[in-house]
């Protein structure tokens, strides 16, 4: 279970969770996308009916409703299924303040909802450090940071390591940042490759190897509820969240194999 978590908006989560989770599901897994942003970008992209007065992450975490209630099937992609977000969810960041176990709310419905074993659950976090992002890390064992290749991109990243340590030392003592994907990289300019560099030279091994170009297609693809994984197969953006994918799955083998 991966966090993809990044109090800045527009640096490739929602594109990153929808895109992984699809290529995965292409290889035979099973895989669950969260939408945790009131937005519900991901509930769009993955072509999850996300209108107001749908049962969506919102009634799990605030109601009580049994995630099972609320996860669909996406169309047109075996294995795949997405947990919809409704704008509803911007109040929760209010309304859990005074609830009991505000903070692992999505922890205890993901626990009790083992029927529909996963291989992969991807939780796309809103941007902001708030309740919803802290419901999310103390659910997941993984954090993936998506950094864009741009300046600015390593402002703000210390709040959100500390906040990480945070939930590590008081909600969830397995979380361990594992994966930082380095998005929308444009080759033609000196810096993508040197805010790449300065990444790779901070966390070492914890960077994907592959990294996800600037591409048209990416954008394009969620306005036609797809991913660009069919949207767009052959498309430079497609092919490397395929090989992001793959880094991923063999990553996962390397620790089962090891524990
Ligand atoms: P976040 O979820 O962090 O706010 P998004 O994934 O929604 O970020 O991306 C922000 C915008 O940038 C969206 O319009 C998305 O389609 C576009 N985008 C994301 N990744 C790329 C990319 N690699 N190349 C071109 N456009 C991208
Ligand atoms: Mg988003």
């Amino acid at each position: 279970m991966l966090t993809v978590s990044n109090q800045k908006g527009g640096v490739g989560k929602t594109t990153t969770s929808v895109n992984l989770a699809a290529a995965l599901s292409m290889h035979g897994q099973r895989v669950l996308v969260v939408d945790l942003d009131p937005q519900g970008n991901a509930s769009t992209a993955l072509a999850t009916d996300h209108r107001a007065g749908t049962p969506s992450v919102y009634q799990v975490l605030v109601d009580d409703l049994p995630l099972s209630s609320i996860v669909k099937p996406v169309p047109d992609m075996p294995g795949l299924f997405c947990a919809p977000a409704t704008l509803d969810l911007a109040g929760a960041e209010i309304e859990l303040v005074p609830m009991v176990g505000r903070e692992t709310r999505l922890k205890r419905a993901l626990a009790a909802f083992e029927s529909m074993e996963f291989d992969y659950i991807f939780i796309d976090c809103p941007p902001s450090l708030g309740l919803l992002t802290v419901n999310a890390m103390a659910a997941a064992q993984e954090v993936l940071i998506p950094i864009q290749c741009e300046y600015y991109a390593l402002e703000g990243l210390s709040q959100l390591l500390q906040n990480v340590e945070l939930v590590r030392v008081h909600l969830n003592q397995t979380l361990a940042l594992s994966t930082i994907l380095l998005t929308m990289y444009d080759g033609r300019t000196r810096l993508a490759s040197q805010v790449a560099d300065e990444v790779r030279s901070h966390f070492g091994d914890t960077v994907l190897d592959s990294v996800i170009p600037r591409s048209v297609r990416l954008s394009e693809a969620p306005s036609y509820g797809q991913s660009v994984m069919t949207y767009d197969p052959g498309s430079s953006g497609a092919m490397a969240y395929m090989e992001a994918a793959r880094e991923i799955a063999y990553r996962a083998a390397a620790l089962a194999g090891a524990s």
